[in-house]
């Protein structure tokens, strides 16, 4: 049961050669780990599934659908897979209820009341309920990235997609946001975490796969990765 298919995918930014026929399934429930070094297109992939980037050539497919440019598809995989990024890109004039309200009402078009409910319901199971009222930046680093991971869940996806959530926080904040995605992954979301914490990826990750120069080069369980030498 296939959710998430890349045939062949190529990207370019301008001449830059971004992504290298590149050739991913994902199944339902799976849980993947995305390493490599910086600059090797661990973020570009994730993006382009997302259609926060647009491929040269090839085919992305999201629980049956093949992405193209019409934005029934792109608002259609939107509401699919959830995202969270480095920096949180929480609104700042907003409160972190307002902030979980926003994409449910706009793009699923629920009534303000259900939209509330959703937010106070995905709010509590990331533990922060009683943060409701306040803005991003009365809160920690940890805190935000957690309302992050609520107002994707809001949109209730079928995958989310993290592209380095705990790499702009202090270290003393990256357990709570690490223990939120493992909650997550026993809930049996399907996930592509692009992440360094090797720790994280032991534990969850059904498939690790290391990318280099934009293109997939090795992948495989995380006990065959990171076995000691
Ligand atoms: P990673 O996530 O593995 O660090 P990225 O996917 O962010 O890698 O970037 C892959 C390569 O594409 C890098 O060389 C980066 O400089 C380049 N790149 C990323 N975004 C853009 C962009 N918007 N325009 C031009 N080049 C980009
Ligand atoms: P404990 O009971 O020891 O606090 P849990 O595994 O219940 O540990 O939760 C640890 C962290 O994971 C909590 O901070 C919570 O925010 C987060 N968490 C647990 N379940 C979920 C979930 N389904 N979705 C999102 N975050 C979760």
């Amino acid at each position: 049961d296939i959710l998430i298919r890349m045939e062949n995918v190529e990207k370019y930014y301008g001449a830059f050669h971004a992504l290298k026929a590149v050739n991913l399934t994902v199944r339902r429930g799976e849980k993947i780990v995305l390493c490599g070094p910086s600059g090797s297109g661990k973020s570009t992939l994730i993006r382009c599934i997302n259609h926060l980037e647009t491929i040269r050539s090839g085919r992305i497919e999201v629980d049956g659908t093949t992405l193209d440019n019409t934005p029934k598809t792109v608002d259609a995989v939107r509401r699919e897979v959830g995202m969270v990024f480095q920096q949180f890109n929480l609104f700042p004039h907003m409160t972190v209820l307002e902030n979980c309200m926003l994409a449910p009402m706009r793009v699923r078009k629920v009534s303000r009341s259900e939209a509330e409910a959703t937010a106070r319901k995905y709010l509590e199971r990331v533990r922060i309920g009683n943060q409701a009222d306040k803005h991003p930046a009365q809160l920690s680093g940890g805190q935000q990235q957690r309302v992050a991971i609520a107002r994707a869940l809001c949109m209730e996806p079928k995958a989310m997609l993290f592209d380095e959530p705990t790499s702009a926080l202090d270290p003393e904040m990256v357990k709570e946001v690490l223990d939120t995605m493992v909650g997550l992954a026993r809930d049996g979301m399907t996930m592509i975490c692009v992440t360094h914490e090797m720790g994280f990826a032991r534990q969850v990750a059904d498939r690790v796969i290391f990318m280099s120069d934009g293109a997939i080069i090795e992948e495989g369980e995380p006990e065959a990765f990171f076995k000691a030498p």
